[in-house]
């Protein structure tokens, strides 16, 4: 898509928002061609108190969340959770900016997920344990992926049945079932969501990272998945399209999640186009949970604990987007950890410019974020 359309599209959401939610209005900023909104601007809209910028680092915090990107990289942590933006962060006249893109695709549906359109309450959730049969995945000296998956959709399945889910898997055992027959599997279901679990493979590589699909027309995140061949890059629409913001919504919930469980190294929430993900058409995640090839990691991939943990944390996870799209948060612990989020230590040092007072914060809007306790 040339780039006229898509920015357009991008700020006719942002606009629709402000709007019809807050008296805050977004200034809009061209950077090579593209349209980017000021992070002193973003504060403002979402009403955070603080806003502070250091060197390259930006940071908005208010009581419950916090943003933080840097100049120049194509990320952002957003409650402590790094996410990959699809356009860099870039700095004009002293003012770091973001895409008005990755606000609309990113920033408003992780934090307020409540006013995603359509988001259905999940009755069923469809675990896509990865590979299987001759497909063994990845595998190193102590299993398979195809073996590990499996375990670990097991113990998730139990623990969403208890909180009350219906659950289906694409596969309970040992069997070959191509990515065609998943997806048609998935689309079957009504209100339900999908998660497919995989483990990673490269030299080097540590830690956990998780793909949503990439809205149309934007770029992929690169990443050490050995899936990433299976990723057509192509702009055209996908079915997944439909439902970007609860991707994004879905994806970020069960990447915190594990990783709040876990403590592993925080690999990013992602976008790509693997096949598995492009025609499902229900909200849906796939999760690269650890590096086998890695020494240590592998290790403990092989053992049952950490297999338990993992599935108990992706349950969480689906868990914690239920809550957040459907406003309850009461029953689902949406708080911030606040050790990922910079020093809150100084003052903000110039007012924010806002034209009149904003209403209140409904006052228990949730946010994706990780859960405390490990
Ligand atoms: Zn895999």
């Amino acid at each position: 898509m040339k780039g006229g359309t898509l920015p357009l599209l991008g700020l006719a959401t942002l606009l629709l928002s402000a709007w019809s939610a807050r008296a805050a209005e977004w200034h809009v900023h061209k950077h090579q061609g593209r349209d980017y909104v000021t992070f002193r601007n973003v504060a403002e809209f979402y009403r955070f108190s603080d806003y502070q910028q250091a060197n390259r680092t930006v940071s908005l915090r208010s009581d419950r969340r916090g943003v933080r990107a840097q100049a120049d990289k194509s990320e952002l942590y957003i409650n402590g959770v790094r996410f990959f933006t699809h356009f860099p962060i870039v700095t004009q006249n002293n003012e770091s900016m973001i895409s008005a893109i990755d606000v609309g695709k990113i920033v408003e549906p992780i934090l307020r997920p409540s006013r995603i359109d359509n988001a259905q309450k999940v009755e069923t959730v469809i675990l896509d344990p990865g590979h299987g049969g001759t497909d063994t995945g990845g595998s190193n000296r102590w299993g398979s992926e195809k073996e590990f998956t499996l375990h670990v959709a097991a113990t998730a399945r139990e623990q969403l049945l208890r909180a009350g889910f219906k659950v289906e898997m694409t596969r309970t055992a040992d069997s070959g079932i191509s990515l065609e027959e998943r997806i048609e599997f998935a689309n079957r279901i009504p209100n339900a969501v999908f998660v497919s679990i995989h483990f990673n493979s490269g030299t080097g590589g540590n830690g956990v990272e998780s793909y949503a699909l990439t809205p149309e027309g934007l770029p992929s995140s690169t990443g050490g998945s050995h899936h990433a061949a299976a990723a057509a890059n192509g702009p055209e629409t996908h079915e997944g399209n439909q439902q970007d913001a609860q991707n994004i919504s879905l994806t970020a919930a069960v990447h915190a999640s594990v990783l709040s469980r876990l403590s592993a190294h925080d690999r990013g929430v992602r976008h790509a186009r693997f096949k598995v993900l492009r025609h499902i058409r229900i909200p849906a995640v796939l999760i690269e949970a650890g590096f086998m090839s890695d020494p240590v990691e592998g290790q403990r991939i092989a053992t049952a604990q950490y297999r338990q943990q993992l599935g108990m944390a992706i349950a969480q996870g689906v868990q914690n987007y239920n809550a957040a799209v459907n406003y309850r948060t009461q029953d689902a612990g949406f708080t911030i950890v606040r050790t990922n989020l910079p020093p809150h230590s100084r003052p903000i040092t110039e007012p924010l410019d806002v034209n009149q007072p904003l209403p209140p914060l409904a006052p228990h809007e949730p946010s994706i974020s990780i859960t405390p306790g490990g």
